[in-house]
């Protein structure tokens, strides 16, 4: 059974930036799951996944834009302390929540002030090109419920 649409496929993934450093790794862990093509997935590796079956095994590099995007540079920002919660923990190199209008933000801290923080909005893995080496598990057909849902049920997936 390949990968298509209203199909979930479980895989397991090492993902390593140029020059070989390994970011992550569900290999001996849980497989990733995902009902593909309902873009669960960045989008590069969605599209190298088309078509694949049970034990195929391959790599794909991703540019920035099919990955978690291009770094902005307008999301690296200086805000008053008291818009943090745990201002007083805060440190370089901590990933913290910051409210904003569009709701709560994930922030790497860069460097903690008097009375600001110098924060980066942006996602540790934007504007990397990035190498999945991947392993299909198991392909099979999505249940109605999932498919209505857009998500995976079961292990791996959504518990509710
Ligand atoms: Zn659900």
């Amino acid at each position: 059974m390949q990968v298509e649409n209203n199909r979930v496929v479980r895989f397991h993934y090492t993902l390593s930036v140029p020059g070989g450093t390994q970011i992550e790794s569900s290999r001996g862990g849980t497989p990733m799951a995902a009902l593909w093509g309902v873009g669960g997935l960045i989008p590069g590796v969605e599209r190298a996944l088309a078509g694949r079956s049970a034990g195929d095994s391959f790599e794909v590099e991703v540019a920035p834009q099919d990955g978690y995007g291009e770094r902005q540079p307008e999301l690296v920002q200086r805000v008053p302390k008291k818009y943090f919660r745990d201002a007083a923990r805060l440190k370089p190199g901590m990933v913290t929540e910051l409210g904003t209008r569009q709701g709560p933000r994930a922030v790497t801290v860069l460097k903690v002030g008097l009375s600001v923080v110098d924060v980066d909005g942006n996602h540790p893995l934007a504007g990397r090109t990035l190498n999945f080496a991947i392993e299909v598990v198991d392909v099979r057909e999505a249940t109605a419920e999932e498919i209505a849902h857009g998500h995976v049920h079961g292990e791996g997936g959504v518990h509710h």
